[in-house]
């Protein structure tokens, strides 16, 4: 079975780059029947906060990345790391290092002068135990000393290293706290991960990581490290970028399901396809499809995207994404009534727009009440047309059945008894119903309205 893991490290909000690394790992263990588990990678006391933390679950909830389990927290399994260690230590395979700090640093120093390696080579590597001091010490792993040492990455490639590189890591300091990269062996292979999908910003840690496997005798996962994202330029994303917390992007009104399928191309791809739902991004998504090289970041490309995705979304789920829009963008909830008008209009909305605000624009109609405020463009197409002829459309309406065939026809028969086209009583009656220059079509918004409510708007306009 496929079990994936999103690793972050709890020390601020979750950003484009973790999300698409989240997501990933999502689609890779959904796409399979396997399991995507989380773990926060909260062994950094000072730089870890509980804000992160909620924040990161915020926005993986935000994206539909649903995890198995239980959140995972790595502190926690300090003692599990330590002994990890001490096995290490007790099958000859690590050792106790009694070097202190200056010693190292005179190590390096000669060295340095000689044009030699200044990778550490402890004494206490080959000392007996009998000779040990009683003193503080630090367990180092034995690193191989001679070949090489090869990651198989599935996007990198084969990537090779010489072991004369790899130096005796430290796995437990001298307070007995076990280190970062022992911790995340550790963690992977007691969670029974299969595949890490992760930044190649940690490319490097793999290769002592694999010591600490090899070491241990555990199976090496699969590894995957994609590139990260840049910027439109082309340079790594920055904040001068704009938005980089994945909670902005919400905040800013794209839909979720846009999102992840624009985050799903940002470094992978499936031949030419652009637009896909979850359930092909699930059944498509693979390790052969990521790109090598950075992929960047477009924002018009994002936006096209979450139109077609809003245009193709079930109208209620629309309406509870609208209202977490709303929350998000501190933005006051819509009313009871409010709701009510989105959910009768939302048919005739979902077209063209491509965010949320977007939508909401369009929705002006059915959101704002009487008597209905012009904005400049509104108030000029009202002008174009006498008075009287709104006054005189409100009593021919009267008697239509409120259909769109009835409506259509009684308007062009209007138009044409007044020797004009309906074309150019669009904008004025545009601008009677909705205050707006740009709005869904008249024939939507006199239906989204009833009968009463548009005439009674019509009837405003014409006084
Ligand atoms: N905690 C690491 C990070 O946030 C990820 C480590 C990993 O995926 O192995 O960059």
């Amino acid at each position: 079975q496929v079990v994936t893991r999103f690793a972050p490290s709890p020390t601020g909000f979750l950003h484009i780059g973790g999300a698409r690394t989240a997501l990933f790992n999502w689609l890779y263990a959904r796409g399979r029947g396997g399991k995507f588990l989380l773990r926060i990678e909260d062994t950094d006391r000072e730089r870890s906060t509980p804000e992160a933390t909620a924040a990161i679950l915020q926005g993986m909830e935000w994206l539909g990345l649903d995890h198995d389990g239980e959140v995972v927290s790595q502190f926690e399994s300090a003692a599990r790391h330590a002994e990890v260690a001490h096995q290490l230590l007790s099958e000859g395979k690590a050792y106790k290092c009694f070097s202190p700090q200056e010693e190292i640093a005179a190590f390096r120093d000669a060295a340095r002068a000689e044009g030699k390696s200044t990778l550490f080579r402890s004494p206490w590597r080959e000392a007996d135990a009998a000779t040990h001091p009683d003193a503080p010490f630090v367990i180092r792993i034995k690193a191989p000393q001679d070949g090489s040492t090869v990651i198989r990455d599935q996007v990198q490639g084969d990537v090779t290293i010489r072991n004369d590189q790899l130096d005796d890591m430290i796995l437990l300091r001298s307070d007995g706290t076990p280190v970062y990269m022992l911790a995340v062996v550790v963690d992977d292979h007691d969670m029974g991960v299969t595949h890490v999908i992760r930044g190649d910003d940690h490319l490097n840690n793999a290769a002592r990581q694999m010591m600490i496997y090899e070491a241990m005798g555990w199976d090496v996962p699969v590894w995957a490290h994609i590139p990260l994202i840049h910027g439109p330029d082309g340079k790594k994303l920055s904040k001068r970028h704009g938005a980089l917390g994945a909670q902005e992007y919400q905040a800013m009104g794209y839909p979720a399901a846009g999102m992840r399928n624009y985050l799903a191309r940002l470094g992978w791809s499936h031949g030419d396809d652009e637009f896909f739902t979850d359930a092909q991004a699930k059944e498509w998504f693979d390790l052969d499809g990521i790109g090598k090289s950075p992929a960047r970041f477009d924002t018009k490309k994002l936006e096209n995207l979450c139109g077609q995705h809003i245009a193709i979304a079930e109208d209620a789920a629309l309406q509870k994404e609208i209202q977490g829009y709303l929350a998000a963008a501190n933005q006051p909830a819509l009313t009871e009534t409010q709701s009510g008008d989105l959910e009768r209009a939302m048919y005739c909305l979902k077209d063209r727009a491509r965010t949320f605000p977007e939508l909401i624009e369009k929705a002006h109609f059915a959101l704002t009440s009487r008597p209905i405020e012009q904005d400049a463009k509104a108030e000029k197409a009202l002008a174009s047309v006498s008075n009287g002829i709104l006054s005189e459309l409100t009593p021919h309406l009267q008697n239509v059945s409120w259909t769109r065939d009835d409506l259509e026809a009684s308007l062009n028969g209007f138009a044409e008894a007044r020797e004009t086209k309906f074309g150019k009583l669009a904008g004025p009656l545009r601008a009677a119903l909705a205050g707006r220059a740009v709005t869904p079509s008249v024939f939507d918004m006199m239906l989204v309205l009833g009968k009463d409510e548009s005439l009674a708007r019509l009837q405003d306009a014409a006084e």
